[in-house]
């Protein structure tokens, strides 16, 4: 049984096949729409550039070729873990001998601000679509990578956009004040107004007032703050809950017959030593495996550094790791052009590393995290010594 039908639910239905396994698999999704992915909402999707056809994770016949029961518009409301039991929003009730959660996360609002368009779902892009087509001002109330991709996509549809930030820099929590910067005058760059350390006071169809009186007007105002793990399910069933699901490394959640994975899940990372939640993606696209293999009964470990993407403008970035109490950030290649690459370095080893508009190098900069040894600052800035080579210790190839 897999609750959630989104990229991770259904991932999980993919390896369990995979895996062999012939049993009954129920995947139950609240959404209408079979389970499809997230990041082309706020890129092609929203620009026009691609359809929904290209956003779904299986072909539509996928689920009765491989026979598995998908249920769209079934809103699961309770785990009745005694009866091993989920309940469905009619009241109807469906047994499982394993269960998945993949719930997800919603976006979080602004309270206050009900007529605002937040960035979630297909019919959330086709709302922004309407917007970017008529109007002429947008107001994006975070700069995360949301709200950062929402500026660009309204800014290539010729639109004004006003993005406001509570922070002294966008995307500061997830790169650090070196890093935040590029994005910063990636935006400006582009004509967008970038406010930063604002308060946002009320927020309405009409535009935004901020707490210093400033009114900004805007034809429609998205509201891309973060977002909060849909976490109610397990909490009700006693789960442990705190900020997602807590899972182990093999993602098996404090029930031994329930795993969680995906946005949803906070899970036991080895590497780092400490649970983390990712948001992410390749995350909900490789956890699944390792929640499948646990719910046939063998113990996998999911280790996989954190892996995201985005795309802005002409800027493509991967970043790949953690960047968890870093002391130093180095480039790598030629910032100001934006053609690079960003080494965050905690104790003299590489924690995280984000290329910018250079391509295939992900494998050596997971290799050097992965390595733990300390690196040559001059060898790792160096763009003419290959990544395979800037560890200071030799002795030991990396991992
Ligand atoms: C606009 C946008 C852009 C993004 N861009 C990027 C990007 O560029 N790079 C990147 O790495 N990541 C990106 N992401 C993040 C990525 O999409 C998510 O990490 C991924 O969707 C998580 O998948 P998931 O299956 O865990 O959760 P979700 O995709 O949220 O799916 C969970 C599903 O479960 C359903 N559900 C919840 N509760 C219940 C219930 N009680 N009963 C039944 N169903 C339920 C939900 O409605 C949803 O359909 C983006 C996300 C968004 C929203």
């Amino acid at each position: 049984m897999i609750i959630g039908a989104g990229l991770a639910g259904a991932k999980a239905a993919e390896v369990l096949r995979e895996k062999g396994f012939d049993g009954r698999i129920v995947l139950l999704g609240d959404e209408q729409h079979r389970p499809y992915e997230r990041p082309p909402l706020s890129k092609d999707l929203l620009t026009g550039k691609a359809d929904r056809e290209s956003a779904f994770v299986h072909p539509e016949n996928w689920y009765t070729d491989h026979d598995v029961d998908l249920r769209l518009g079934a809103a699961v409301t309770a785990i009745d873990r005694g009866a091993r039991e989920v309940v469905l929003g009619d009241g109807s009730r469906v047994g499982y001998t394993k269960l998945l959660l993949a719930t997800g996360a919603e976006p979080r609002s602004l309270p206050g601000a009900d007529a605002t368009l937040r960035l979630r779902r297909f019919g959330d892009t086709e709302a922004l679509r309407q917007v970017l087509a008529t109007g002429s001002r947008l107001a994006v109330v975070g700069a995360g990578w949301v709200g950062l991709e929402v500026a660009a996509a309204a800014r290539q549809a010729g639109l004004e956009v006003t993005v406001l930030e509570a922070l002294e820099l966008p995307l500061l929590p997830a790169l650090g004040r070196e890093a935040a910067r590029v994005f910063a005058d990636l935006h400006v760059e582009h004509g967008v107004d970038l406010r930063l350390g604002v308060q946002v006071a009320e927020a309405g169809p009409g535009g935004v007032r901020l707490a210093d009186g400033t009114r900004i007007e805007a034809d429609a105002v998205l509201v891309g703050i973060g977002a909060i793990p849909n976490t109610a399910l397990a909490e009700a069933a006693g789960l442990d809950v705190d900020n997602g699901i807590q899972v182990d490394e093999h993602l098996r959640t404090s029930d031994p017959d329930i795993f969680a994975a995906g946005d949803v899940a906070n899970a036991y990372h080895p590497l780092l030593g400490r649970h983390l939640r990712v948001e992410h993606w390749a995350n909900a696209l490789k956890q699944p495996a390792v929640a499948a293999a646990g719910m046939l009964g063998v113990d996998a470990v999911y280790d996989e550094l954190p892996y995201f993407y985005t795309d802005q403008y002409d800027l493509g970035m991967e970043f790949l790791g953690h960047p968890d109490g870093y002391d130093r950030v180095v480039f790598r290649g030629d910032v100001a052009a934006r053609e690079f690459i960003a080494f965050w370095l905690k104790g003299g080893k590489v924690v995280a590393g984000m290329n910018v508009n250079v391509w295939d190098v992900t494998g050596p900069i997971k290799a050097l995290i992965r390595s733990g040894s300390a690196v040559d600052i001059d060898r790792l800035t160096d763009p003419s010594v290959p990544l395979a080579d800037v560890n200071t210790d030799r002795s030991g190839a990396p991992a």
